[in-house]
Parts: C-alpha cells; structure tokens; sequence
C-alpha cells in the first residue's frame, strides 16, 4: 500500500533531475550546498542491496535517508552514494498479534492511519510527514511515549543491508549487537533498515488536547508553575509549552501552554488535565480553552500547518536539563527577546522519564527537554538568525544534560547524544559491521571517551 506514484531512478551529478532527486528529499528547504555524486531512488529491498554493493565495488560512502526530516539534512553529504529509501513503503498489520512490519519511507501519519483502522496504536512522530526511518532509529519521542516508551523501545526486530550487501534479521536474539545499536544511533547508524518489525498497542479511547495561551510578559510565572507541577503530570499527558511570535488566536508573541492527553475515557482524561484548570497561573492566560476530543490525525495535520511549515529554511538545536527552571529563566527571556519570526519557536517539554529503560543505544534523557527551531521564510535573512539555536543552547551548555538526536545540530554543535558508555558500544558496533566506514557517521561529534584533547 501507499505506493510512491513516482518510479525510482538513479541519477549521477549533471543529469538532468539530479538537483531535484537531491535537494526534493529534505523537509527543511535550505540548501547544504553539499553534493553527492550519484542518487539511488530504491524501489524495493533488491535494488537497496545492489546499490549498497555497487558503492563497496567502487569504494564510494552512502549516505541514506527515509523521510528526509533531518533538520541538519544529515543525508545530503558531499561525493558517495545517496540512497532514498522513501518508496519503501509496504504497512503490513497483523491485527490478532497487535504487530506491523513496515518499510522505513512510511510516514508517521500514514502508519496512524493504518493502526486507526484496527483500533491499533503505535508512539509514532507528531507530524504527519516525518519518515518512521530517522524517527525510530534516533529514539523517538512519539505520540504518548512518556506512557508506552521511546518509538524504538516498541521495534521488536529491524531487516538490515550490511556494508557487504547482505541481509540479515536482526533482534534481541539474533545479531543482538546491531539491533542494540538501531535502538538509538540515529544519523550515525551503520547499515540499511529496510523494515521494521513494530509491537503495536490498544488504541486509548479518549484523545483530546487542552490548552491555554499566555503573553509573554508571563514568561517566567508560566515557566516556574509548570516546571514545579510537572513531575506530578500523568505519563499519559504531553505537557509543554510552545513559544511563538505568533500564539494561537493572540496572534502575538505568547506562550502556548498544550497538553494533548490518551486516555480510556473522556472524565480520566479531564481529571489529568485538572492541573491546568485548577493551576495558580490561570488568571493570567489571555485564552483558556476547555479539553476537546481530536483525532490524532488532525492534531498532526495541524501542527505541521501551524509550526512546522514546509518551504521553510529550518535549522534547530536542543538540551535535555535537570535542573530546576529558576537560573535558567534570565537566559529563556534572552532566547525570546531574540527570538526570529513565525514560524520559529522554541518547545519546553515536561519529560520526567521512567526510572529504567531496556538496554538499548538510547540513553541521554532526562527531567525535562529544550528545544529551538528556527523557521526562516524566503524573504528573512539568513545570515542574521542562522545561529540562533546552537548560540543559545551553546550558551545554556551549564545545564544540558546531553541532546536528542531527533532535533540534533551536529554539524554546528557537536554533544552528547549517548552515554559514553554507549558511545564505545557504537563505535565496537560499527567496526565490526562496517569496517571500511562505508555508511557516512554523524556530522559531528565530541570526543571518544577518554581519548586525548
Ligand atoms: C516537522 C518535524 C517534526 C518532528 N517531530 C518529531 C517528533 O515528534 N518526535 C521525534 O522524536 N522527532 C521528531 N522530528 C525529528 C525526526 O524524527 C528526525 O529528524 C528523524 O530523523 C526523521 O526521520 P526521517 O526518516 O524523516 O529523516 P531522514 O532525514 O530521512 O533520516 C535522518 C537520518 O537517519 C538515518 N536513516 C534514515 N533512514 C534510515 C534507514 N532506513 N536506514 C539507516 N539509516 C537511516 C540517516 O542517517 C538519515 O540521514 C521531527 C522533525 C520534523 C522536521
């Protein structure tokens, strides 16, 4: 199902098309002005595996992509093999084991759309239009993951293209080593899923989303409540807040306050939101609205043509913080004073996360999660907000706990986005099954531990 309507070719630099077959695969519409020297559109596994082992016979390095949802374009790399995988699209659910097995161009929203019709549920992205690809690979930080666990922690099994051009199933069992790596190395990861074999879940009954908008003058009473209550918020409840220049309804620079909610019914869902209705902050919202019902649908269809726009020059960068908000604060006023234009904004998330999690590459998590997204429409200039995010997360670096692959700047910042334990594992990991460096590694990265400045 959900055929790409446009058959794969391959396309060498100076064809015609070559430009589109590598700047139309990425979401943010910046151009890198980095090259590769040939693109391979896959149409099934088959031509996966004879472009993986054409580019060893010719000693060229790939660089792959599934949705193109890289914020930092992580695919687009200069000389070597790109590989798109977006028309590897087959969804195939058992609904009597609650389980899917899809190809890595699905989209988030087209794999909700499968699950809705069996009642089924998986923690997908929260846009409609991100490939379950990078988004499984990095962790994932889908819809209600604080209750079912990171995106990757519900992949049972990964089929993968080795640097040698061979397939192998690989699971907690078989290949331990290398699903252990797919569970979090994210753009860094050192073979070809070509599918994913996903646990699904009950689908809750009740999804909704309420909300309240503020000024931003209210930065700092908003910020320190729901820094304080949100250890207390149900896992079931997404609770953050978005800064934007352009606040829903206020239509000026606000503070959105969200918590989308999955429940097993409408009254658990309006008792988990009880905190916002009762809260000591309320009396200064310009906006309070009541707990609607949404499809997940829409809710991810919305997000994307409110905040996430597409024709946009996109770049990000974020922290994971332990820390309680109260220092912070001087620096979060400074990040809103300089703040660039809609679309641009700035997502504080309560995170709280389970005290354990299974042995798996994912490991840099923490209280709560601070992220920036500047969003530059044709006509604002680059030069003067391309820095935005890294400067000020670079500024907050005290604080930070490590960052999450999936809003990753490595390129301009590099951080720690695994233990550093895990860090050896990885590296173990890809010596053994990529040997020659045949897969591009991530664009930026600290030091090995241990090693010598
Ligand atoms: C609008 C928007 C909303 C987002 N929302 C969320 C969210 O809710 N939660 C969240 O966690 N993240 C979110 N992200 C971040 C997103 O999940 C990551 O950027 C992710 O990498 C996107 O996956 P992709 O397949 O679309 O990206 P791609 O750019 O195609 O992939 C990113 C990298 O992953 C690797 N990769 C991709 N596919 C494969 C494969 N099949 N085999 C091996 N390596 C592969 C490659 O190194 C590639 O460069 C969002 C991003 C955007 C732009």
């Amino acid at each position: 199902m959900h055929k790409n309507p446009t058959q794969g070719r391959v396309f060498r630099a100076g064809d015609a098309g070559f430009e589109e077959a590598v700047l139309g695969t990425s979401f943010t519409v910046r151009d890198p002005g980095r090259r590769p020297d040939i693109v391979v559109q896959a149409n099934d596994v088959y031509e996966v595996i004879a472009a993986v082992r054409q580019a060893a016979q010719d000693g060229m390095r790939i660089g792959m992509c599934s949705g193109g949802h890289s914020w930092a374009q992580n695919h687009i790399r200069d000389g070597g093999l790109m590989l798109d995988l977006s028309r590897l699209k087959r969804i195939e659910i058992n609904p009597s084991k609650a389980t899917a097995i899809i190809g890595p161009g699905v989209l988030a929203g087209e794999l909700n759309a499968a699950a809705v019709k069996h009642r089924l549920f998986f923690p997908t992205a929260h846009a409609y239009t991100v490939g379950m690809g990078g988004f499984l690979l990095q962790g994932g930080f889908g819809w209600n993951s604080r209750a079912l666990g990171m995106g990757c922690q519900n992949v049972t099994g990964i089929d993968v293209v080795l640097a040698d051009g061979s397939l192998v199933h690989a699971n907690e069992r078989e290949h331990a080593d290398l699903f252990w790596s797919a569970r979090g190395a994210g753009p860094g990861f050192f073979g070809v899923v070509v599918r994913f074999h996903l646990q699904l879940h009950r689908r809750p009954r009740f999804i909704g989303l309420k909300s309240q908008v503020f000024r931003i003058k209210h930065l700092e009473e908003v910020m320190r409540w729901a820094d304080n209550i949100g250890p207390q918020v149900s896992p079931q409840v997404e609770f953050q807040i978005v800064m934007n220049p352009k606040a829903l309804l206020i239509n000026a620079h606000g503070l959105e306050v969200i918590a989308p909610v999955m429940a097993d019914s409408w009254s658990q869902a309006r008792e988990m939101v009880d905190f916002m209705t009762h809260s000591p902050v309320r009396h200064l919202a310009s906006l309070h609205l009541p707990l609607v019902p949404m499809s997940l649908e829409f809710m991810m269809k919305t997000g994307e043509k409110t905040l996430f726009l597409s024709n946009t020059r996109w770049s990000a960068d974020n922290m994971w913080m332990n820390d309680p908000i109260e220092p912070l604060l001087p620096a979060i006023r400074q990040i809103a004073d300089t703040q660039p234009p809609h679309p641009s904004h700035v997502l504080w998330l309560n995170w709280n996360p389970p005290a354990s999690r299974p042995d798996m590459a994912f490991s840099v998590e923490n209280r709560t999660y601070l992220a920036l997204y500047c969003g530059l429409g044709k006509h604002v200039d680059e030069a003067a907000h391309v820095n935005w995010a890294t400067d000020h997360m670079k500024s907050l670096a005290p604080w930070s706990r490590g960052i999450q692959l999936a809003d990753e700047n490595l390129a301009r910042r590099p951080a720690k986005f695994v233990s550093d334990a895990n860090m050896l594992r990885l590296d173990q990991a890809r010596a053994k099954y990529d040997p020659q460096g045949r897969f591009h590694p991530w664009m930026g990265r600290l030091p090995a531990p241990g090693a010598s400045a």
